[in-house]
């Protein structure tokens, strides 16, 4: 399958009245057509700035976005205006990305209206409900407001949204983080059917490992802005190169009460993400932790096909 989009070096940083934070640093990556990526991480790893850098919503501060063969990161407005129609995002709180003001209809239309996707206001409505009835919203409800719908409905407003521009990429940050257990696998069942109905392709973000287990092709894990493994979806659950990431999936939630899973909490301090000391961003909470770890950052690497993790004990940790 061909690239849709790819990072190389991207850097996005912050200068604060503490010092320089490194919110991403150095990330790169690729997305095939129709395929999901998975970006994991606590919160504050940097994963929903690096969406906002993929989609324009920030500036990055180095490094380069292509989307479709084309250096799209130092485009002008004016000239990613066309990009934007084929990149869109779908937020976390649906509560509060949605305008309160406007009815389910309004919001829905909002961009189609912006973006002259219409000729008339008959086609107008025809889209929208159109719009509704793909992400399962009864056009009863065209008229009702966020805050009269539950959850699962809003997200639903948020998704028919992103889709009202016929998109061909869509960054999902945390798109199911906020809903009840039971509304989270209908979301996801939902953009997975609409994965395939409408050939679309995601940057799935999400502080729950096991959330994007099954539907990402490829899983990203973040830590403190820099990636620390990247590897096909079922690879990252089997050989867990990273420490890092081993801890997150011991902390993830085993959907079986009579199961219990040997925990090892992180322990130890997290290193502030301002002006970074040098090595490995993870030594002060790592087991493994050797020398080397303070004094040089690790490098990512491919240790198995496709599989690449930043440390520089793999080898001893992994015994490959
Ligand atoms: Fe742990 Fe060292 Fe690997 Fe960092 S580089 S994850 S501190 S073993």
């Amino acid at each position: 399958m061909k690239k849709l989009l790819e990072t190389r070096n991207l850097k996005k940083y912050f200068r604060t009245p503490r010092g320089m934070l490194y919110a991403v640093d150095n990330v790169s990556f690729v997305i095939k057509e129709g395929e999901t990526l998975g970006v994991v991480g606590e919160s504050g790893c940097g994963k929903s700035t690096l969406g906002r850098c993929v989609v324009r919503l920030h500036d990055v501060t180095d490094g380069q976005v292509w989307y479709k063969e084309k250096e799209i990161s130092r485009l002008s407005r004016k000239d990613f205006r066309d990009y934007r129609r084929d990149m869109q995002m779908i937020f976390q709180d649906p509560f509060s990305s949605l305008n309160p003001r406007m009815s389910v209809s309004q919001i829905i239309a909002e961009p189609l209206i912006i973006h002259k996707m219409c000729a008339n206001s008959f086609e107008l409505g025809r889209k929208v409900g159109e719009l509704m009835d793909t992400v399962g919203l009864a056009r009863r409800l065209a008229s009702s407001y966020p805050h009269e719908l539950d959850g699962g409905r809003r997200q639903r407003i948020g998704i028919a949204r992103a889709l009202s521009l016929n998109p061909r990429f869509i960054v999902c940050d945390e798109p199911v983080s906020a809903l009840d257990v039971s509304i989270q696998a209908q979301i996801l069942n939902l953009m997975q059917d609409l994965q395939e109905e409408l050939r679309l392709t995601y940057m799935f973000i999400t502080h729950n490992i096991s959330v994007v287990k099954h539907i990402s092709n490829n899983i990203m894990v973040m830590y403190m802005g820099t990636v620390v493994e990247l590897a096909p979806s079922p690879d990252v659950f089997r050989y867990r190169m990273h420490p890092y990431t081993k801890a997150l999936l011991d902390a993830a939630p085993i959907p079986d009460p009579d199961k219990k899973r040997r925990r090892e909490p992180l322990k130890g301090e997290i290193t502030s993400p301002i002006d970074l000391p040098a090595g490995c961003r993870f030594a002060k909470r790592c087991v493994y932790a050797s020398g080397e770890c303070f004094s040089s950052d690790p490098l990512l690497k491919e240790y198995r096909p496709g599989h690449f993790t930043a440390c520089h004990n793999t080898e001893k940790i992994n015994e490959l």
